[in-house]
């Protein structure tokens, strides 16, 4: 299947998926809106984007007139609860690969017009301030959902443990590991076995624990997957670390900065000097350095070995 450059531009800008903020982003958006929402009343809650509403009971209505209880992040989704008890309603997003919250002090009085431009849903607070859920491009998937249990949203639902749970052991992390006969790469970004990692953190926490992507789960030792362990508390914990505290337009940059390989193909490796690889799929790509994570030898391109068949 050819790869249509031109689409990939304008669904998420680059190759790989830099922009799907992760578990330490979306923690730290949470850790925002806990700070500056909590305690205010919604005044009104305006979708322009029909398709990102995922749900029609409660209304979106229900929100309004509600105070922002709590902010919670559940994996990459943030779930805000207005009012409290059984009558509490949640508002829950995800942000999908070219999606943003946009904060302001001040809402703009502009009047939105539905289905166009960036804007998917407004929210405003009673001290005036209030966010936008924006997405850039034409493939739209931010997602937001009304409910009343955040477990009513199936993706949350699914989520696997939180791998940055004080509670979650390497034993947990080891019985999870066991018998799944698949590559580890895709074993740490799928939600329901790891809530909150993706792909820039998956190729992260590789890197930090010089470990191929193609590696069999069940195969690795226990000193492989005490490693591994390590290597995940260790690239969230200084993940989380560096986005904390920092106002939602800035978390973007600073997750890109902080990478060692992802998104960096071509350039140097940081910890050996060898050049980072990629392997390119039809929709997004992942990186590697060969010298720490495989034994030098550059893995197979699966698009280009797909077309040479
Ligand atoms: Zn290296």
């Amino acid at each position: 299947m050819p790869i249509d450059v031109a689409a990939l531009a304008s669904a998420g800008g680059r190759w790989h998926d830099e922009g799907v903020p992760e578990l330490p982003e979306v923690d730290a958006l949470t850790a925002f809106l806990r700070e500056r929402a909590v305690g205010h009343v919604i005044t009104s809650a305006a979708v322009t984007a029909i398709s990102a509403l995922k749900t029609f009971d409660p209304p979106l209505g229900a929100l309004v007139g509600g105070t922002i209880t709590a902010a919670t992040r559940h994996g990459k989704f943030v779930d805000l609860r207005a009012g409290e008890g059984d009558a509490a309603v949640h508002l829950v997003f995800h942000l999908a690969r070219a999606g943003w919250l946009r904060w302001f002090e001040e809402v703009p009085k502009t009047v939105l017009k539905p289905g166009k431009g960036p804007i998917a849903l407004r929210v405003k607070l009673d001290d005036g301030s209030g966010f936008d859920l924006t997405e850039a491009g034409t493939k739209k998937s931010l997602a937001v959902y009304v409910v009343r249990d955040p477990q009513d949203v199936p993706g949350i639902a699914r989520l696997g443990p939180d791998p940055t749970d004080p509670s979650f052991t390497l034993e947990d992390f080891q019985a999870v590991l066991d018998g799944r006969r698949t590559q580890i790469k895709g074993v740490l970004r799928d939600q329901s076995v790891f809530a909150g990692i993706g792909n820039a953190y998956s190729d992260e926490i590789l890197h930090a624990a010089r470990m191929s992507p193609y590696a069999l789960a069940a195969k690795l030792t226990p000193e492989q997957v005490a490693t591994l362990f390590a290597a995940l508390r260790e690239t969230l914990a200084e993940a989380v670390q560096t986005a904390s505290g920092r106002p939602p337009a800035d978390l973007k940059d600073a997750k890109r900065r902080g990478m060692q390989v992802h998104g960096r193909t071509g350039q140097a490796c940081p910890v050996c000097g060898d050049t980072v690889r990629e392997v390119r799929f039809a929709d997004s790509s992942f990186q590697y350095c060969p010298t720490c994570q495989t034994g030098g030898k550059p893995l197979a391109d699966r698009v280009l070995s797909r077309l040479l068949k």
